[in-house]
């Protein structure tokens, strides 16, 4: 056992497997010393619905009045949904093309009348900022030189060889590269949106040093405000340090704490009124939130994007999601969402729109939270069916300490989607992320703190 933390510490400092605590410390990141098991099957089946729900929601983006009317009465309450949505009226679609870089995030669920068999469920598709593609990538290579080879014996995890290989940021790094060529303008970069002390700011070098040493493309970070201070439109193209940037890419901006100032607004207006292809733009953010999937948790809406076979490999990933005042069905009858969110708190979760983990409310803080929104403000929220997934044992490290718990998993599928003139180009799944957190925690982000980064393998 004490090797293994060793070699797991020495490969991750090694590495750059490394994030800034909260005292900002800089420590190696929080990581699983147990790859998560699951069948070929079922990660050839997650993989495959990438490019489906990728085509799904570009075409929600680019439906511009979908969004609007969808969104109108949410943003009655969210002053930050109803400041983007501002955004999207004032630009419209000003960029020809598209580039998304998406997560889409599953829970395996246990299925009642089939013992031992899980099916995928999703719990968000993420449209901005999706993080942990270098660091999963680098935690990959640790599982394989640890458990790939065999240098500790049978003891010290007993699988194999069958760590399934890994390295999102590979497939994140070219994409980018082709959506730099296709904009075809010399002296082009790619801006990053950043915030100010990132804790995980590795994970974000790990992209830029590659893009650099691979494709020669020069990386320059910035903050919202600091483009609004130093960005300017030329032409229609957006420049930077006399650079232009022909990929604005979004690792921050995606929760209202980034745009504490008028200046972080215009710094975001103006990626927006440029032709700079910003991963995402202003529509795809808004496709991203929650209240969207709920939406399109409707058969026939659903059915408005994509054809019959695609929709239903997709909903076949959804599981319950209601506005507060649906009307559902359940043992004691028929009632609203919400009254049997309060009746069943385990089986439901309410959620805002926000991203970056801990925003959400579950069972006695979302009975209270219930009971607190007013009719307005029940429009900003969702309720989502709780999914069961099984349990597994895993040892997990955070800053050198070890412990064993029984923990839930959750795998997210990245994926990659490049447009030109309507057309997507390249659509293709790149990789996955595995969180493994303990079972009695609700929330699941590495950031947030509840979760540690994980690697798949397969049965031997
Ligand atoms: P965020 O945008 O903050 O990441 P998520 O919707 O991904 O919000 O929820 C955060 C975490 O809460 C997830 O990573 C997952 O662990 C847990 N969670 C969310 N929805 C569900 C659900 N329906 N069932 C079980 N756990 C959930
Ligand atoms: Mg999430």
């Amino acid at each position: 056992m004490q090797n293994l933390i060793q070699e797991a510490i020495d490969y991750a400092l090694t590495n750059s497997l490394l994030k800034f605590n909260t005292k900002y410390e800089l420590v190696h990141a929080p990581l699983a010393l147990t790859p998560y098991q699951i069948s070929r099957e079922l990660l050839d089946k997650m993989t495959a619905l990438t490019p489906l729900f990728n085509e799904l929601m570009i075409k929600v983006s680019r439906d511009t009045g979908f969004l609007e009317m969808h969104l109108e009465l949410t943003a009655r309450t969210d002053d930050f949904v109803s400041a983007l949505l501002d955004i999207q009226r004032e630009t419209g679609l000003t960029q020809a093309d598209q580039l998304l870089i998406s997560r889409n995030d599953f829970l395996m669920s246990a299925q009642s009348d089939l013992p031992g068999v899980v099916a995928p469920k999703q719990v968000e598709f993420n449209t901005i900022a999706a993080s942990y593609p270098f660091l999963s990538g680098q935690l990959n290579h640790l599982h394989r030189f640890i458990f790939n080879s065999g240098r500790l014996g049978e003891k010290a995890g007993n699988i194999g060889g069958n760590v399934v290989e890994n390295d999102p940021m590979k497939g994140i790094v070219e994409v980018m590269a082709e959506a730099v060529n296709q904009y075809g303008h010399q002296n082009a970069c790619v801006l990053s949106i950043v915030q100010a002390n990132e804790q995980n700011i590795f994970d974000q070098r790990g992209g830029e040093y590659a893009l650099w040493n691979k494709y020669g493309i020069p990386t320059l970070r910035y903050s919202l405000d600091e483009v609004a201070s130093q960005g300017s439109l030329r032409e229609g193209h957006l420049m930077i340090q006399n650079r232009i940037a022909a990929v604005t890419y979004f690792r921050a901006g995606y929760t209202p704490e980034d745009y504490q100032t008028a200046d972080a607004w215009k710094g975001r207006q103006l990626i927006e009124a440029s032709s700079s292809i910003a991963v995402p733009n202003i529509s795809m953010q808004l496709a991203g939130l929650k209240k969207i999937q709920q939406v399109l948790a409707n058969p026939k809406v659903l059915r408005s994007f994509v054809d019959e076979e695609a929709a239903r490999q997709i909903e076949a990933t959804f599981v319950g999601l209601y506005l507060l005042n649906d009307l559902i069905e359940n043992p004691a009858g028929t009632e609203k969402a919400s009254e049997s969110a309060c009746r069943f708190p385990k089986n439901f979760v309410l959620k805002p729109q926000r991203e970056g983990g801990g925003n959400n409310f579950y069972e006695e803080e979302m009975i209270q939270r219930l009971k607190t929104l007013n009719e307005d403000e029940r429009e900003a929220y969702i309720l989502m069916e709780r999914i069961n997934s099984p349990v597994h044992h895993a040892r997990l490290m955070k800053e050198g300490d070890v412990q064993e718990s029984n923990c839930i998993s959750e795998i997210g599928s990245y994926g990659v989607c490049l447009t030109e003139g309507g057309v997507n180009r390249i659509n293709r799944d790149v990789g996955y992320l595995v969180r493994t957190k303990m079972a009695d925690q609700n929330e699941g982000g590495v950031s947030a703190g509840y979760a540690y980064l994980n690697s798949l393998c397969h049965p031997v």
